[in-house]
């Protein structure tokens, strides 16, 4: 059975890392973009690195914390959010959206887990290279959330490129 992310876990994150990366949980992070759920949340965690986020995690798993992972909330099928149960953590990765590293001759792009999809495609773009996905939610879901859910879409400008005829 799993816990609630109430004070006392909050205090528990407290001890162990910068206050300033917790928070209540606004009410957008509780819903999806076309309003058929509505979820729980207990804190709002946006951390700023790979190892806050190993610790995070380290700690939801030891005082057996839900923790839900977050993108950009674009989700259509509700992923993003729990509607029963124990209040979870909601781990946003909002804040670790850097595109760290372009490689145009190796055909390689090295980016956090939060960098906005548009952000990747115009990284590409800017060394003559195509990043091939590209859905209506582009400017605002996140590759971590692009991976997760698998997610695939239209390749406008793949097609425009192509001489189909
Ligand atoms: C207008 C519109 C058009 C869309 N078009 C398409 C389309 O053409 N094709 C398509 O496939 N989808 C489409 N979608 C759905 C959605 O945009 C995609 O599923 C997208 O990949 C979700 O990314 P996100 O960052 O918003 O993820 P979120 O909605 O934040 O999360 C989605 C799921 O991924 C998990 N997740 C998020 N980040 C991480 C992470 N870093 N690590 C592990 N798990 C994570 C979440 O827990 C959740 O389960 C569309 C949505 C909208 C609103």
């Amino acid at each position: 059975m799993l816990h609630p992310a109430n004070e006392t876990f909050l205090t528990i994150l407290h001890h162990h890392l910068p206050n300033a990366l917790f928070g209540a949980v606004p009410p957008a992070y509780l819903q999806e973009p076309r309003g058929k759920w509505q979820g729980l949340g207990g804190i709002l965690a946006r951390p700023e690195t790979v190892e806050q986020v190993s610790t995070l995690v380290r700690l939801c798993h030891e005082h057996r914390v839900g923790v839900i992972p977050y993108g950009g909330g674009t989700g259509l099928v509700s992923g993003q959010i729990i509607e029963n149960g124990a209040a979870p953590v909601i781990l946003s990765l909002e804040r670790m959206n850097e595109i760290r590293a372009v490689y145009p001759d190796e055909n390689v792009i090295v980016v956090e887990a939060g960098a906005i999809l548009a952000d990747i495609q115009a990284a590409a773009d800017a060394v003559d290279r195509l990043f091939p996905l590209s859905l209506a939610s582009e400017g605002s879901a996140r590759i971590g959330g692009n991976l997760a859910t698998n997610a695939g879409g239209a390749l406008w400008e793949y097609a425009r490129s192509v001489p189909w005829a």
